[in-house]
């Protein structure tokens, strides 16, 4: 089947008038698999997307997780271990968060020891009032950090809260100094017997952990994107190779749809097909520029071709027909377009051609019938053709009408004694 293509001008036939191929041709089988194609590239976009932000919350809440725990585990370790020096019993016997001056630089040396080893970046302690009690920031010792909702809420409830602040965030106290790190920073509530007395405020360095998240997604997601790109590849390939042969089968199909049997030109389905598309070309060209448009027609009916059949059979007459087509189509341009019209009536379409133009190319195609004999299976026929001229240059004309003027043409002939070129 693919035989057929090999025709220039079947090859016109599997993309009629010549349109370029576009992705975007819906009906060109090219078009599903530009929809593959970008619909994969998106698939691995969002899903890497998607997958890499769920890796990076759950290794992100863990981070937060364990430094929670670490800061708890620490934070109530070390107030069992300075009970004494944090807890002051009041004369109501209940007890209260505050500190001797006199105890303050042992407890601040001891503080730094406990809290240098398991990475914690600062420490506050708040009385129930929100009075820092202790830092091991000294600056702040003293001041009063009343609109802190989180320490709100762990003294009104005793929760623990705990938050990620990466590097750009981490401000401590309305802005006055800013860490280099990435911190936890967890809230815990203190209490003595059921009631809450304070609170202390850990910040837990995660630097090092959240480097290792960082490669930990970045590897994951390149695991993945290649995953993806493989098997996204691996679809790709026999894809394409369908699509190939889908087209090729539609181009094939489509040359066949419009090829005559007999003779391998066009057939007149095709043919009228296309010189309507010419007609529409030359009315869309004509409203900007009126004379370069003018198509020429020329209508070719063999003399007395019953004749022939009588005499010589029809398998004869086939052949002669065949050979007709071939002489007709030997003298045409590569962008001219000649199709059956009927039995043994040819018409040629001649783009760009005026009148005198589409007389002189009958002329030709009439010499070339006329000046050298033809034979069937061996044997010598004479073979003779009348032909009509027509020419339209107005894109009110239609293509019925400039058929009818080169029949016309084509019956003067015939009516001339036949074997000539006629026109009216
Ligand atoms: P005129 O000069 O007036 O055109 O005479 P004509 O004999 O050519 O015209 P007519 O229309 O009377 O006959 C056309 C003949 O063409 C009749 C038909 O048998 C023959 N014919 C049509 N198609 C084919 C074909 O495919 N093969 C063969 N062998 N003959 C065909
Ligand atoms: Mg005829
Ligand atoms: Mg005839």
């Amino acid at each position: 089947m693919g035989e057929i293509l090999k025709e220039p001008a079947m090859r016109e036939a599997a993309s009629p008038g010549g349109k370029p191929f576009s992705f975007l041709d819906r009906e060109s089988p090219y078009y599903l698999l530009h929809l593959f194609s970008v619909l994969s590239v998106a698939s691995v976009a969002v899903i890497l997307l998607v997958v890499g932000y769920g890796v990076y919350r759950i290794y992100s809440r863990g981070v937060i997780e364990d430094a929670e725990q670490d800061a708890t585990a620490i934070g109530r370790a070390i107030f069992e271990q300075e009970r004494n020096v944090f807890l002051r019993r009041q004369p109501d016997g209940t007890q209260r968060i505050a500190i001797n001056r006199g105890d303050f630089a042992g407890l601040d040396e001891r503080m730094r020891k406990y809290l240098h080893p398991f990475g914690i970046y600062k420490i506050k302690v708040f009385s129930a009032d929100k009075t820092i009690v202790y830092s091991t920031d000294h600056s702040i010792i003293g001041q009063v950090d009343s609109g802190n909702a989180n320490l709100e809420r762990v003294l009104r409830y005793g929760e623990v809260i705990s938050k990620l602040e990466d590097k750009s965030q981490v401000w401590d106290l309305a802005g006055e100094q800013h860490y280099d790190v990435d911190l936890v920073e967890s809230y815990l509530p203190v209490k003595a017997g059921d009631r809450i007395i304070g609170a202390y405020e850990l910040y837990v360095d995660v630097t090092r952990a959240r480097q290792q998240i960082a490669r930990a997604l970045a590897l994951s997601v390149a695991v993945l994107a290649v995953v993806l790109v493989v098997v996204f590849a691996s679809l790709f390939v026999p894809m394409r190779q369908g699509t190939l042969r889908l087209k090729q089968a539609q181009d094939e199909l489509r040359a066949l749809a419009a090829t005559d049997m007999l003779t391998g030109i066009f057939n007149r389905r095709y043919l009228l097909a296309r010189i309507q598309e010419e007609f529409s070309r030359m009315a869309r060209g004509q409203s900007r520029q009126p004379l370069r448009h003018s198509l020429g027609f020329i209508m070719v009916d063999i003399d007395h071709f019953k004749r022939v059949n009588d005499s010589y059979g029809h398998l004869a007459g086939d052949e002669i027909l065949r050979e007709v087509s071939a002489r007709l189509k030997r003298n045409l341009r590569v962008y001219d377009v000649i199709g059956r019209y009927g039995g043994e009536e040819f018409l040629v379409m001649l783009p760009n051609a005026g009148f005198e133009e589409a007389k002189e190319v009958a002329e030709r195609m009439h010499r070339a019938i006329r000046d050298k004999p033809f034979s069937a299976a061996g044997t010598p026929v004479s073979v003779t053709a009348s032909l009509g001229v027509a020419c339209s240059t107005d894109a009110d004309d239609d293509i019925y009408a400039v058929i009818r003027r080169a029949d016309e043409g084509l019956y003067k002939a015939k009516n001339a004694g036949r074997d000539r070129v006629g026109w009216v």
